[in-house]
């Protein structure tokens, strides 16, 4: 049993980070959000490709050889700061802004569904829980990364509410969006996080499952945080 790791697991947009970094906060553990893992790798991937002539579509280019050893050259650091928020630095620049473009949330499929480059992942996730205690937010963290954690949460919504607080969190910030068009996304994410060959998305069978729909945050990361004190 690993007691250094709470997994929290589920869909694009159910709230997962919020309410882990608070979670987090109260606990003492650190809060990491491993999808940034996978957006600054696709991100140092990409910026590779943008460089190499004739490299045909991003989705072959990622499976050569060029594209799998480069992977060397990656050096994927996260900093912890106050209040949980994770700074992700790739080869030593702040990408914390660069790895949330809409660009790279779409190519990010073409990463986390090769195995050489979870496995690269999945190295420096192992790495940190030695060091550090962690609630980790992600997809596959109770299921195929730490199956031995402590505690295991999985946190779902439909896609309808999750893209109604999107929109809503877009609006606070003020950029307009098409309420539609981003429950279109969510659910074309779904499907190939649920799809996929290599660790898909799913209930890990000894993870408590949290339907945030019916839920507001707070009373989320009551019922977490009562579970945790059990
Ligand atoms: O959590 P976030 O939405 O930033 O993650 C971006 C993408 O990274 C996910 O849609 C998923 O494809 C991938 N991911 C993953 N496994 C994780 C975390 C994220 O495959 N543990």
């Amino acid at each position: 049993m690993n007691e250094n790791v709470i997994a929290l697991d589920g869909p694009a947009g159910s709230g997962k980070s919020t309410v882990a970094r608070q979670i987090a906060e109260k606990i003492g553990f650190n809060y990491l959000d491993t999808g940034a893992f996978y957006r600054a790798l696709t991100l140092f991937l990409y910026r590779l490709y943008e460089k190499t002539p004739n490299a045909g579509e991003f989705s072959d280019w990622v499976k050569t050889n060029e594209a799998e050893t480069s992977i060397s050259h990656a050096h994927i650091l996260c900093e912890f700061s106050a209040g949980n928020e994770n700074r992700i630095f790739l080869n030593n620049e702040d990408v914390s802004l660069a790895i949330r473009t809409p660009e790279i949330t779409r190519e990010i499929k073409h990463i986390a569904n090769k195995r050489i480059y979870r496995d690269f992942v999945n190295k420096e996730l192992h790495s940190l829980a030695k060091l550090h205690k962690l609630l980790m937010d992600g997809r596959d963290i109770g299921t195929e990364v730490f199956p031995d954690a402590k505690f295991k949460f999985y946190l779902t919504a439909s896609s309808k509410v999750r893209a109604e607080r999107r929109t809503l969190q877009l609006k606070e910030q003020g950029i307009s969006a098409d309420q539609n068009e981003i429950e279109r996304e969510i659910i074309l994410r779904d499907k190939s996080d649920m799809e996929r060959d290599i660790a898909p998305l799913y209930q890990a069978k000894d993870a408590i499952l949290i339907d945030t729909d019916i839920l507001s945050k707070n009373s989320v990361i009551s019922k977490i945080l009562e579970i945790l004190d059990r």
